[in-house]
């Protein structure tokens, strides 16, 4: 079979810094604890389980003292870093440089906020990690919002500051941008972003990849999308292939792959999301190059 992978496919920075940052730690042989999977793909976290990372949740992190704890990419919410503290926890600081610098713009608007009765409306995934983190930075007072069905928790008549975690789609953002501002108009104001500010949050990794993977999924007869299953980032992106062609299929290892998806097809493509690292892509590439 005629295979290729998409080159701009696997991590992102944020996720391949905090690999690095964990891989660095753990040659020092020191025992380093990661709050939370450090990467949403199981074999990824496998392979530096091996190494001898050791994955916590938020209860076992309470009980801990006295050691090393790297926080992933998605970030924390201050809430953790006061515990490290009391507990004499070591942080190991992964959190992706473009979580950070939204979690103090989050910050910096709700402290505004403040002096005009306004609301922090966060468009994100319910229980996801880094929007856990940046409602922190509201002293959970931030609005979560999943989609248009959650309209009715915003207050449209007082100042809204809306943000999106980062790995949202672009056109869902948007439009949940222009509904609120529909909303808006109808309370009688003329123009909604006198009240609205939508902030521009959305990885660029992430809103790049979106055209791109379109048009590698539109130039390939079948197309294998290999990622984690809890990724939002490999859903979304899996999504967005399949529309292109429905001959798109998704795996998260090597033995989920069905020889009968190439019969007839002339080039396959392999592409991933920016929690899939490379290795599993060109494994996955060695076997549909071998069909
Ligand atoms: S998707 Fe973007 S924001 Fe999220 S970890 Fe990767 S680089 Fe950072």
């Amino acid at each position: 079979m005629t295979a290729e992978i998409d080159k701009r496919s696997g991590f992102c920075f944020g996720v391949q810094n905090a690999v690095e940052v964990a891989e660095e730690a753990l040659l020092k042989g020191e025992k380093v604890y990661s709050l939370g999977p450090i990467v949403h793909n199981d074999k990824e976290v496998e392979r530096l389980s091996d190494l001898g990372l050791v994955t916590i949740n938020q209860e076992q992190f309470k009980k801990l003292s006295n050691c090393k704890v790297l926080i992933r990419a998605h970030g924390e919410p201050p809430e953790t870093y006061l515990i490290a503290e009391k507990n004499n926890i070591t942080i190991i600081e992964a959190t992706c440089p473009i979580v950070k610098k939204l979690q103090s713009r989050i910050r910096k608007a709700w402290l505004e906020a403040k002096e005009t009765a306004g609301q922090i409306v966060i468009f994100g995934k319910k229980d996801h990690a880094e929007v856990a983190g940046l409602l922190g930075h509201t002293e959970n007072e931030g609005i979560l919002i999943t989609g248009p069905d959650d309209l009715d928790q915003i207050d449209t008549s007082r100042p809204i500051s809306l943000f999106s975690q980062t790995t949202m789609h672009l056109h869902d953002y948007q439009n949940f941008a222009d509904l609120l501002r529909a909303e808006i108009r109808k309370k009688g104001v003329n123009d909604p972003d006198k009240l609205l500010t939508v902030n521009n949050t959305i990885c660029g990794q992430i809103a790049n990849r979106e055209p791109h993977l379109s048009s590698f999924a539109g130039k390939h007869d079948v197309v294998v999308f290999v990622s984690g299953r809890e990724s939002s980032n490999g859903k979304m992106l899996y999504s967005i292939c399949k529309s292109i062609n429905p001959d798109t299929y998704f795996v998260s290892s090597p033995d989920e792959i069905d020889k009968s998806w190439f019969d007839g097809k002339r080039l396959a493509g392999i592409c991933g999301a920016t929690s899939t690292p490379k290795w599993l892509i060109e494994q996955i590439y060695n076997i549909i190059a071998a069909i």
